[in-house]
């Protein structure tokens, strides 16, 4: 049984491509209203992580238990595991809302037909209401009076922005950022870090990896730095940031300075 107020929970996941062995027993609870900051060097298997999380890519081994309910898989005959339910996955994972770093929206579809697709199509949200929904949305992410533009006529930072509206349109479960501001100019990054923020500290739960150090350590209430497929240290923000233990923590810690 998971206990109650456990969104996510990861165990002894493994993942492997090929012969690369990419993740290697990752364990990891979040709590509602966690804000779990996850650092580590490029493949280091930060987004695999995420990804296994919401079945975008499936785990070699091990369990993900969402809100109380465990992924069913089965052996996939090659040695990993496949889905055992496809609907079980479709629910959940339309309900892990992810935002990628490179923004992933229709680019054939307005921002406000980006944020009201889901909600219709998979969630079976009423037209009228997802519209409300989405306008309101947009209207927080300070985008609403670009609701009828294409993505290609948005800067990065407002692209970015449409996309956690859509992200929250879904009234997720849990939020996964994978490096929401690194494609972002430097003069753009605050604005999408100011959003993500606010959601912070709403106390939404998320699974944030993320190089912007200084906004790690403000807004999250937990750390895990991923070194080779394993969590190679974890624990508060302050620790972490500020008494590292771990040589490959502190020399990571100096290099992003
Ligand atoms: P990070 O996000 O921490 O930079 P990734 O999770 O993207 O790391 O990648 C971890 C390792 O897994 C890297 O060596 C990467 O090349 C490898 N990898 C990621 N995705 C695939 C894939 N689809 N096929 C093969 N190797 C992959
Ligand atoms: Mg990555």
């Amino acid at each position: 049984m998971t206990e109650p107020g456990l969104a996510i929970q990861v165990t002894d996941l493994h993942k492997r491509f090929g012969p690369l062995e990419v993740l290697k027993g990752v364990s990891l609870e979040a709590k509602q209203g966690d804000v779990i900051a996850i650092i580590g060097g490029s493949g280091s298997g930060k987004s695999t992580f995420l990804r296994c999380i919401n079945l975008l890519e499936l785990p070699t081994a091990g369990r993900v238990t969402v809100h109380g309910e465990t992924i069913e898989m089965k052996p996939d005959g090659q040695g990993g595991l496949m889905p055992a339910n496809r609907k079980q996955v479709q629910r959940i994972r339309s309900r892990l809302a992810m935002v990628f770093q490179s923004f992933n929206l229709w680019q054939h579809m307005t921002v406000l037909q980006n944020v009201i697709e889901v909600p219709i199509h998979v969630l079976g949200v009423p037209r009228d209401q997802a519209i409300a929904t989405a306008e309101a949305l947009l209207k927080r992410v300070g985008l609403f009076e670009k609701r009828d533009a294409y993505p290609a006529f948005l800067s990065g930072g407002q692209q970015q922005r449409a996309a956690i509206a859509r992200a929250l349109a879904v009234q997720p479960l849990a939020m996964l950022f994978d490096e929401p501001t690194s494609a972002l100019d430097p003069e753009l990054v605050g604005e999408v870090l100011t959003v993500i923020g606010d959601l912070a500290r709403e106390k939404r739960t998320m699974l944030l990896v993320t190089h912007e150090m200084k906004f790690a350590r403000e807004v999250s209430n937990h750390v895990v730095f991923l070194h080779n497929g394993m969590i190679e240290e974890q624990g508060p923000p302050d620790q972490i940031f500020g008494a590292p233990k771990s040589e490959r923590l502190k020399k990571f810690i100096s290099s992003i300075h």
